[in-house]
């Protein structure tokens, strides 16, 4: 049995997930299918501006591999704008993962999402005051189910001592 492929690590699931030309009908577009780790790609690369090492660490790929998505995307976004086609984001081979850092100690750690309304606690000095790293990217942000950005106000609000 061939090994499955290695999933990628992704901090962003997107909101916006359909880009369509305007004024040409549906019945006429042709639609490109852009990955969630196609997009991820993009986001750390050309949206955050990290180095490609960063972003193959971020993502737990080799750079040849990070290089191969991101050129692919790149050529999908721009094919899609300059031929004048939908462009779809969905699939992909991803892992939603964020990256957590504690307000109190520093401590740093990853958790596998989303899970709605569930509670992050430090994992080394159980404090609740946490921030998720990728939170503070630019664009829409996370949806609201990622919880990223509310889980401070929330843990402390629910969270009993
Ligand atoms: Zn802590």
């Amino acid at each position: 049995m061939p090994r499955p492929p290695k999933t990628r690590k992704v901090g962003f699931i997107p909101t916006a997930t359909y880009f369509k030309p305007a004024g040409v009908p549906m019945s006429k577009l042709e639609e490109i299918q852009l990955g969630i780790d196609e997009l991820e790609a993009l986001r750390l690369k050309d949206v955050l501006g990290m180095d490609q090492e960063e972003c193959a660490r971020q993502m737990d790929l080799t750079q040849s591999t990070f290089q191969r998505i991101i050129t692919a995307a790149r050529q999908k976004v721009a094919s899609a704008i300059v031929e004048g086609k939908a462009l779809r984001v969905e699939g992909g081979k991803y892992q939603f993962v964020l990256s957590w850092v504690c307000r109190s100690c520093g401590q740093t750690w990853e958790e596998a999402g989303p899970e709605k309304d569930r509670i992050t606690r430090c994992p080394s000095c159980k404090g609740v005051e946490v921030d998720n790293q990728r939170a503070h990217s630019k664009g829409p942000g996370p949806p609201p189910w990622a919880g990223a950005g509310r889980g401070r106000r929330r843990g402390i609000k629910e969270v009993e001592e």
